[in-house]
């Protein structure tokens, strides 16, 4: 038997020593998922729908016990922790309020010789590999209209929210979803991949692009559905037609401070029109001053530990590799002395895209800001990225706001907002960001396969 450990990235102790699965394992738990999945199947959609009602009434009442776990696992600020289970919950509460629509049959043809009908099957037994920055989002929008839709789920938390994703399988079951239809597969890359090795019928996965593109290689031969939720570098444009500066760029730094940017939507890189980059950036560095950096668990921290020790490096990197280059380091970008994976948030200004900060994902507490002379300047610079995830532009002016969010090849679009999902609206990454989408109607159709009915006599 494999173990690994968790560690708490606050204070580099090990919270939990957990059994890894084998290879032999994750076999065992198809096969069982594998037949438990037609009865589950066969229950009316209402039902399952149910069951996930009472798993979300206990997400409530446990919401301060599963905060906790959350933030001493991940090292987010337990506000950060609340905040992430109400936003799970408000999902779950659109699933549980649209679901049943999206999946009844639908008639097309009713009278005539040759009647024609739409409907919804289950895919099988899926599985979703999961992520740890938001385990509760990204989570939810699989495994709960899986689920729903009639499927069977190997749900693979990543090992930096194993204990997360065991407490989340614990409430599953206490709902009444079956242990033949719900399954967690504990470990890392290796056990992941033991996932890709069964003839499984779906595979949905949030987490890096390199480790994105792997699985939809090896997904390939399959001929199966596979989605990918990745990464981005996602940009904010600050047009001369703003009214309140201040409120702007608070709005930028909520953007690429929150959750200690490890967010897959974070802003990563702003533009700023010349005629306020000045006052932008004060208004900026004087607000970024101000967030405290320190202890997840106490009450007013806005910044944690980064959750893996690696990321450190990597954005430190960034920000040398920058300032190389001629940016310059207006704030912070230091790892803190003392334990754990604490860094000051990095502020680089005066960057350009020969930086690596200005092209590669950062997933971290650090921002490049670039001015730039014109809307034509800047679109050009929002567009140079191989990533495709969302775009923010902050004006007043609604139709130039509107010509430029349309010449974004990016999933979403935002107009004076930033770093926001919605369970209404389709989630979806283009080009390096990923393929398919989750939540809104797509993203309960996601998880069923349509059959269509010819029916004469
Ligand atoms: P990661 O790619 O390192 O790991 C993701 C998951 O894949 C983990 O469960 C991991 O154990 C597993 N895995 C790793 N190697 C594997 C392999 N060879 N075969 C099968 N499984 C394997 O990513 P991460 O560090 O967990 O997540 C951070 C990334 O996720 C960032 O790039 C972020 O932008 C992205 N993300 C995207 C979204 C979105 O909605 N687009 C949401 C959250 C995170």
């Amino acid at each position: 038997m494999s173990t690994f450990n968790v560690i708490n990235p606050a204070t580099e102790e090990v919270l939990a020593q957990l059994e890894e699965d084998s290879a032999a394992s994750v076999q065992e738990k198809f096969e069982l998922v594998k037949k438990g999945q037609q009865e589950w199947a066969a229950i009316p959609v209402a039902e399952r729908v149910n069951a996930i009602r009472r798993f979300d009434g206990l997400l409530g009442e446990e919401l301060e016990k599963l905060a906790k776990i959350l933030s001493e696992e991940v090292g987010k600020p337990l506000q950060q922790s609340r905040n992430e289970l109400n936003g799970a919950r408000g999902r779950i509460a659109f699933f549980i309020q649209h679901s049943e629509k999206w999946l009844e049959d639908e008639w097309l043809v009713t009278e005539g010789a040759t009647k024609e009908r739409i409907s919804y099957e289950p895919l099988g037994v899926i599985a979703n590999i999961s992520a740890w920055n938001y385990p509760y989002l990204v989570g939810v929008n699989v495994f709960i209209p899986a689920l729903i839709g009639g499927n069977a789920v190997l749900y693979k938390p990543s090992e930096f929210s194993s204990l997360t994703g065991l407490a989340i399988r614990d409430l599953l079951y206490r709902s009444g979803i079956p242990q033949n239809v719900f399954q967690v597969v504990l470990g890392g890359g290796k056990v992941g991949s033991y996932l890709l090795d069964l003839p499984l019928n779906g595979y949905y996965f949030t987490g890096s692009n390199k480790t994105g593109k792997l699985i939809a290689q090896r997904v390939a031969e399959k001929l199966v559905p596979c989605q990918l939720e990745l990464g981005g570098k996602d940009p904010l444009y600050v047009t001369d037609e703003v009214t309140d500066i201040d409120q702007v760029a608070g709005a930028a730094l909520e953007g690429v401070i929150y959750n200690n940017g490890q967010s897959c939507c974070a802003v990563e890189r702003i533009y700023v029109h010349e005629k306020v980059y000045d006052r932008f950036i004060d208004s900026f560095l004087q607000q970024a001053k101000a967030l405290k950096v320190g202890d997840p668990l106490t009450e007013g921290t806005d910044i944690g530990p980064l959750t893996r020790k690696d990321q450190l490096a990597f954005i430190l990197d960034q920000v040398q590799d920058a300032q190389t280059k001629g940016a310059t380091l207006v704030y912070g970008g230091y790892r803190m002395q003392q334990p754990g994976y604490f860094m000051m948030p990095a502020v680089l200004s005066g960057v350009n895209h020969s930086m690596r900060v200005m092209q590669e994902e950062s997933f971290g507490p650090v921002i490049g800001i670039q001015k730039v002379g014109s809307d034509q300047e800047a679109v050009e610079l929002m567009k140079d990225t191989s990533y495709g995830l969302t775009a923010a532009v902050y004006t007043s002016n609604k139709e130039r706001a509107d010509q430029l969010l349309r010449q974004m090849n990016t999933g979403t679009v935002y107009w004076n907002c930033c770093d926001r999902v919605s369970a209404n609206l389709p989630w979806s990454g283009r080009k390096d960001s990923g393929l398919g989408s989750t939540l809104s109607f797509s993203g309960i159709r996601a998880f069923v396969q349509p059959k269509s009915w010819h029916l004469r006599g």
